[in-house]
Parts: C-alpha cells; sequence; structure tokens
C-alpha cells in the first residue's frame, strides 16, 4: 500500500524549500513538486534518500533524476495545461508524475522493458494514466506528434532533427546535449516552418541517451 503521511509531506516542503533556494522560481513547478510522492518510486529502505537533492539509482543502471534537475527542466518547458507533451526516457516515472500536474496529456517512451513494466505499475498504483510506450525515444514518437513540449532527460550526442519536426509551431525541445561526461541543458523553440531559436543554459550530468539518434 502506498502511504504518504505528514511526515513524508513535511521532507517534501523542505526539498522544495531546497530546490526554490538553488533557484527555481515557477509556483506551478514548486507545487507539482510539493505534491508527488518521491518516495512512491523508492524501495521502503532507502526513504531518507527519496528527500534528498539527488539522483539514485533505479536498476539497471539509470537513475531517477535530482529532484533540482527535474524541477529545472519542468520549469524550462513552460507547460501550459492544454499542451500536449513528450517525456523520453521514463525511468521511475517521477518526472511524468510532475507534468502530469501540470497537463494530463502526457506521452513518455522508455527504452529499457524492465523500467518500462515496472514505472506502468507504478502509474497505475497512483491512479495516474500517461500514455506509456516501450522503445527507442531517440527519434521521438512521430505517431503522436506533434507536441507543444518535448523533454528528453538522458544525455544526447546532438540535438536528433526528428525531435525537431515533432514539435508544434512555438513548441519548445528541452534537452542536455554533449558528451557523456557533461551537457548542457539547450532549449529550442520551433518559431517557424522551418525556422528555430537555441538557447543554453547550465551543465548538467545525465545517463546517455541510447538509440539511432543517441550513443550507439
Ligand atoms: N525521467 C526519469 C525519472 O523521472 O526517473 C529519469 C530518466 S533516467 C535519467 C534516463 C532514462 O532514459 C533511463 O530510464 C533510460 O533507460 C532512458 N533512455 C535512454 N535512452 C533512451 C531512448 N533512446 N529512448 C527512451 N528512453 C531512453
Amino acid at each position: 500500500m502506498l502511504i504518504d503521511n505528514y511526515r513524508h509531506k513535511g521532507m517534501r516542503k523542505s526539498l522544495v524549500r531546497t530546490v526554490q533556494e538553488k533557484g527555481i522560481k515557477d509556483p506551478r513547478v514548486l507545487q507539482a513538486l510539493e505534491k508527488v510522492p518521491r518516495h512512491f518510486f523508492f524501495e521502503k529502505a532507502f526513504l531518507e534518500q527519496a528527500y534528498q537533492d539527488k539522483a539514485f539509482p533505479i536498476g539497471e543502471g539509470q537513475t531517477i533524476s535530482q529532484p533540482y534537475t527535474v524541477a529545472y527542466q519542468t520549469e524550462l518547458l513552460e507547460v501550459q495545461p492544454t499542451d500536449k507533451v513528450l517525456e523520453i526516457g521514463t525511468g521511475s516515472g517521477y518526472q511524468c508524475s510532475v507534468l502530469l500536474q501540470l497537463t494530463p496529456q502526457v506521452y513518455t517512451i522508455e527504452y529499457n522493458e524492465v523500467l518500462f513494466q515496472k514505472a506502468n505499475r507504478q502509474f497505475q498504483l497512483m491512479g495516474l494514466a500517461p500514455f506509456t510506450f516501450l522503445g527507442d525515444g531517440s527519434e521521438g514518437l512521430p505517431q503522436h506528434a506533434p507536441y507543444h513540449k518535448i523533454l528528453v532527460t538522458a544525455g544526447a550526442p546532438i540535438i536528433p532533427k526528428t525531435l525537431l519536426r515533432q514539435l508544434t509551431i512555438g513548441g519548445k525541445l528541452v534537452i542536455p546535449v554533449g558528451d557523456t561526461g557533461v551537457q548542457k541543458m539547450l532549449r529550442i523553440t520551433r518559431v517557424g516552418e522551418g525556422e528555430f531559436t537555441k538557447e543554453e543554459f547550465g551543465d548538467f550530468k545525465f545517463v546517455p541517451l541510447l538509440g539511432k539518434q543517441g550513443w550507439q
């Protein structure tokens, strides 16, 4: 059974203060973080770790992203309540659950079958209903495009052109790009038919994006 008591809520409030002190400002993002019980994505024994501002192993060599990183990427996406969002790299399902606080239309794709199954069970237990897919998300999810927002939660070697084509006009792609050691957070906005603007933000360290447009 999933229990979210006053102690968990207290730890979450303090985590939200931490990310706020690190510079996250958007009240909707802070509220979303306060709502999602991050400890649901951890084994019972690791409860304390769930509310530290740290990435944590989720098996299969993958990680649940650091809460600050989740908040940072979500803030850059500027999700509106009517947006259709694609997340690439479902992992534990935590980031997806945060996105679902901002819009009901979240599509998420995961490459690793074990993590895909586990995240699906988790969504079910929590009563959440994102559209989940198993496969290589480095080429997006063309069958459901276009998206107002695309979020990549693994480090990419390049900006995959196929993702750009899946954005609406005015749509935004947030993606960490660089080598496997460190990546620059980028936000690409599709301003016209074949026109894009690119903004660069801070350095982050993600697990590698695999697949055709990722690391082989
Ligand atoms: N968003 C996740 C969460 O909230 O737990 C964290 C994601 S973890 C940092 C990166 C995830 O991307 C891993 O689960 C990995 O299996 C997945 N991944 C890597 N390459 C992928 C690809 N080409 N398509 C879909 N998922 C991919």
